[in-house]
Order: structure tokens, then sequence, then C-alpha cells
């Protein structure tokens, strides 16, 4: 089976799971997992950070970041179509009180900086919200933020003494794209978080990492919504084993979804814009054809898409080169039938 819906459908490989098996555990709760220590060590120690709190999922790494860094009535700007705002049921608004002010984003992504500027409000005017937080996404729909530009965000965050959040579930890959470490990418942002069940291809979790005083905050948080977990070193394992064997191969699977890319603009019907497939995600716009049909005949060929427009094919462990060549040969067939 050729599963290229997410990146979050991989299974662990034997030996994670082995290191998962083995894991020395503790109640986490009573901050006595070693092996959760372990891996908030290591996160924080990569991305340059004091501290750093290992949650069970992307969205509850932005609601806490969100909720340290913001009181009631607060806002935060963020890009339209990112995940803290468009995809996590509007969390921070209902569980925190906390306003999200949404900005378009140009066509690689990136919120523009005047946008950000011109979307701060007057903090001695009582008729707005108080800006609080700017939140940064990279990568963002399969593309890269340079560091620069997350240095100018920065800029004017200091400027105007506001936070700066960065969601950045698959930021290896980022990371591996523009090659530079995932500290560098990183180093602007006040608060950083990764994903283990991305590109990573651990089972569960996700890691915030910034200064101890937040991380205290954001573990507090963490409780508040039901993130204590106890024995949690068993999957916390998952992630050091990708930690330690996972990070280099990432380039791998972004030299397939190229080797998709390319493979899929040879075929009648099917265009991708090359420019943009920057990481493991590869968005292709149907000329023929009709998405559910397509969806159907690949299924019956074993490989999996989500029928969406464009179509998103994401490239993960569990994705070889040979299965992209069969990929492709089936979306040519589809489209040779039709
Ligand atoms: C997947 C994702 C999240 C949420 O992570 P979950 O672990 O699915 O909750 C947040 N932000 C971005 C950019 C993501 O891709």
């Amino acid at each position: 089976m050729i599963d290229l819906r997410s990146d979050t459908v991989t299974r662990p490989t034997d030996a994670m799971r082995e290191k998962m098996h083995r894991a020395d555990v503790g109640d986490d709760v009573y901050g006595e997992d070693p092996t959760v220590a372990a891996l908030e060590t290591r996160a924080a120690e990569r991305l340059g950070r004091e501290a750093a709190v290992f949650v069970p999922s992307g969205t509850q790494a932005n609601l806490i970041s969100i909720l340290t860094h913001c009181d009631r009535g607060d806002e935060y700007i963020v890009g339209r179509p990112y995940h803290s705002f468009a995809r996590e049921g509007g969390g921070a608004a209902a569980l925190g009180g906390v306003q999200p002010a949404p900005v378009e984003v140009d066509s690689d992504g990136a919120v523009p900086t005047e946008s950000i500027r011109s979307a701060i409000k007057p903090d001695d005017d009582p008729h707005f919200a108080r800006t609080r937080m700017i939140a940064l996404e990279n990568p963002t729909g399969g593309r890269v933020q340079p560091v620069e530009y997350i240095r100018e965000v920065a800029a004017i965050a200091d400027a105007h003494d506001l936070a700066l959040h960065l969601d950045g579930a698959r930021l290896f890959n980022a990371a591996t794209s523009l090659q530079v470490s995932a500290r560098a990418l990183a180093e602007p942002a006040d608060s950083v978080w990764f994903s283990l069940s991305k590109g990573l291809g651990a089972p569960v979790g996700a890691v915030v990492c910034g200064p101890t005083r937040f991380i205290e905050q954001a573990r507090r948080w963490r409780k508040m919504v039901g993130g204590g977990m106890r024995q949690a070193g068993i999957v916390a394992a998952g992630g050091l084993h990708a930690l330690d064997h996972h990070l280099d191969r990432l380039e791998e699977d972004h030299r397939n979804a190229r080797r998709l890319a390319e493979g899929l603009n040879e075929v009648d019907g099917i265009r991708v814009d090359l420019e943009s497939v920057e990481t493991n995600m590869v968005f292709a716009e149907l000329h023929r054809g009709d998405t559910d049909e397509l969806e159907s005949f690949l299924a019956d060929r074993d490989i999996h898409i989500h029928p969406h427009s464009p179509l998103r094919l994401v490239t993960h462990i569990d994705v070889s080169a040979d299965d992209v060549d069969r990929t492709t040969s089936a979306f040519e067939t589809y489209f040779d039938q039709i």
C-alpha cells in the first residue's frame, strides 16, 4: 500500500518499536519519566532553547503556547491559512478568550511584513483587542520561509513588545530544504515546536521549546487541557529514536517529492508547479478527469490520496522511489483511459 494522504500515516519502524518496548518510564506528571525528560532535553538542545515540554499533539502545542503568551481579550496575528487559526477548532478563542487576527498570505505562504505592521493595534485605544503575539508557520503548505524573513518579523515583534511563536510542525523539513540548522531557523522566535508524528515518523507527539519560565507556564496549561500523560516515555522513546535516526533521511522524502512532481508533469491531464515543491509535499492541479474518480481508481491499485483540489501528495518514510514510480504510472493509466 502507498499512502500519500499525509506524512502522519507512517508506522513506527521495527527499530523504533524496539526502543519504545524497552523505554525506561515513570509518572511524567510527577516529573519522573526519564525518557520524556531525555526527549525534552534533547529537543531543547537541538533548537538552542532553555527548556521543552512534550505534548500529545501539534494542536495542543499551539494552544498552550498561545495561552502562555496571551491573556483573555488579547489578540494574535496569524496567516489566514495557518493551522493555529484555520484548523484547530478555534481553540485559542474557545478555551482561552484569545482572538485571532488572521492576515492574508502571499503566494509563498508568508504573511507580508507590511500586513503584520498594519495588523498591530495601538496599545492606548480601548476599542481594540491588545495585540500580544505573532504566529508564523514554517514550512507552510509545503513552502519554506527563509530565516531572513523570520528575523524581519522578529524585529517587528521586538519593536512592539510582541511574542513571536513559530509553528514548526515540519521544522526539520524546512531546515533540510533550506540547508540550515533547525536551530538557526527557529532562533528568532520566542517559542517554537515541532511534530514527532509527521515527517519524523514517530507515532505520537510534539515538543514545545522556549525559555524556562515560558515552558513552566506552558506545562501548567498542558495539565489544564488534559495533556498530562503518565508513563509517556513509551511514546517519547519513539520521538527520541526519530531525532537520532530520521532527520538525515528527510532529504530522501524531498527527493521523492520532486521525483513525483517531475513524473506527474509528464502526464497529460495533471500539472505541478515545480517551483512550489520545496519539501515533502506536491500540489497538483487536475486539468481533466475527476478527483473522486481518480481517488477510487488509485485506491483499487492500493494507492491512497485525498480527493482535494489541488491534490496534496505527501512523501514520507513509508514511501520509496519505487512507490513514486508506481504512483506516476497509475496516474498515467488513469489519464490514458479517460
Ligand atoms: C499538523 C499540523 C498541526 C497540528 O498538529 P497535530 O499533531 O495534528 O495536532 C499544526 N500546525 C501545522 C503546520 C501542522 O501541519
